[in-house]
């Protein structure tokens, strides 16, 4: 049976003139999938129950699961478990500070790319998550986030697990439903997408002019270096990268983040921090430094805090607009993929909503 959440309104439409119901019936159908989060179809209340029960017989809804959250005593961030209807577990987070609330989703169960230093990336691929899966996951954080820290989501980082670019029609389109009237209504300036950098699918993105705001993970601007901790790099080298974001740069006059982990006597040295410099010359850039977080069976270590500082101070010298952060929710590994790697018995403790 057919998710409804995957048929756009005018398909919706169509259904309902077959089924000799009124057009406008389509749009309130769409409120409770898109901004009420109905979970079945008797929460309808405004539809016929001969209509409730026509929609029932031709299409299913597949809600995510969440399970209360971890929370982080260092910082006051929450991670969430999510499971998907054929019980596949995906995590968000919710960082909030002084001002805002920020969410962070997957667009992936898994990644195929397996990058050296991330969690996700041990787990290979088990499939794109669909429109509805990822929307939901925001809608999911926006209520908890009332909960937690009485305050609705300020932003949103496609941060999560898994690569955004390699599932990209599910991610614009759940992008859509976050920003348009008709679901969320957030700006799409608050909304950051965050890609390890694959050349063909930014040449598409650029040709969309995207609202929203772009993060590539660099983590390295020397191209062995690069290759040897990105695989995808072997054949997205950067000289490629440079070119295509030169491109987005063009069309959208975004200026882009960059993410940069600091490993230890690999990604921290004056050679990369050069090298970065360098590579910020290309277009208007911005650079955030981040801590690298240990990862059971991932043989890096994070920068000695001089060495960070050091870096920091290089780039900054350099006039470019950098931070450097810790990782968010260091103790309750919410970074990248840490969640699916624990073991699921540890998981189901956490009580059920
Ligand atoms: N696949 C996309 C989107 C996921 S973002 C991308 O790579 O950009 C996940 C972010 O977490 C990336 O910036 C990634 O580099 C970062 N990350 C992965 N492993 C990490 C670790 N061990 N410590 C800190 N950050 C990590
Ligand atoms: Fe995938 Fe991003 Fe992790 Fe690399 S860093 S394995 S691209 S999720």
């Amino acid at each position: 049976m057919t998710d409804i959440k995957t048929l756009s309104l005018s398909e919706l439409k169509y259904f309902l003139k077959n089924n000799n119901e009124k057009e406008f019936r389509a749009k309130q159908i769409y409120q409770w999938i898109w901004q009420k989060n109905a979970q079945n179809f008797d929460e309808m209340t405004n539809l016929s129950k001969e209509l409730r029960d026509k929609l029932m017989s031709e299409y299913k809804i597949n809600p995510i699961k969440v399970l209360n959250g971890v929370h982080s005593s260092i910082d006051n961030s929450r991670k969430f478990a999510f499971y998907t209807y054929d019980n596949l577990l995906i995590e968000g987070v919710l960082i909030p500070d002084n001002k805002r609330v920020t969410a962070c989703i997957s667009t992936q169960v898994g990644c195929p790319l397996r990058c050296k230093f991330c969690a996700t990336g041990t787990l290979g691929l088990k499939r794109n998550l669909s429109v509805a899966e990822i929307y939901e996951q925001v809608f999911i954080l926006n209520q908890k986030s009332e909960k937690y820290y009485n305050r609705k989501l300020t932003n949103i980082v496609v941060m999560g697990m898994g690569e955004p670019l390699l599932n990209l029609d599910n991610t614009l389109k759940a992008i859509d439903f976050m920003t348009d009237k008709a679901g969320l209504a957030m700006s799409p300036q608050r909304i950051t997408l965050s890609t390890s950098g694959l050349v063909k699918q930014l040449k598409e993105l650029s040709d969309k002019n995207p609202k929203f705001n772009l993060a590539i993970s660099l983590h390295t601007a020397i191209n062995s270096k690069r290759s040897e901790i990105m695989p995808i790099n072997i054949k997205n080298p950067l000289p490629e990268l440079i070119d295509v974001l030169k491109y987005y740069y063009k069309k959208t006059k975004n200026r882009i983040t960059f993410e940069y982990l600091l490993i230890g006597g690999l990604t921290d040295l004056p050679e990369d921090a050069k090298a970065l410099a360098e590579f910020c010359k290309n277009f208007p850039s911005k650079i955030n430094l981040i801590e690298f977080n240990p990862v059971a069976h991932i043989d890096y270590k994070k920068s000695k805090k001089q060495d960070a500082e050091k870096f920091y101070e290089f780039i900054k010298s350099k006039n470019i607009v950098v931070t450097i952060r810790k990782s968010k929710g260091a103790d309750i590994d919410a970074a990248c993929g840490q969640l699916a790697l624990k073991e699921k018995s540890k998981i189901k403790n956490i009580n059920h909503n």
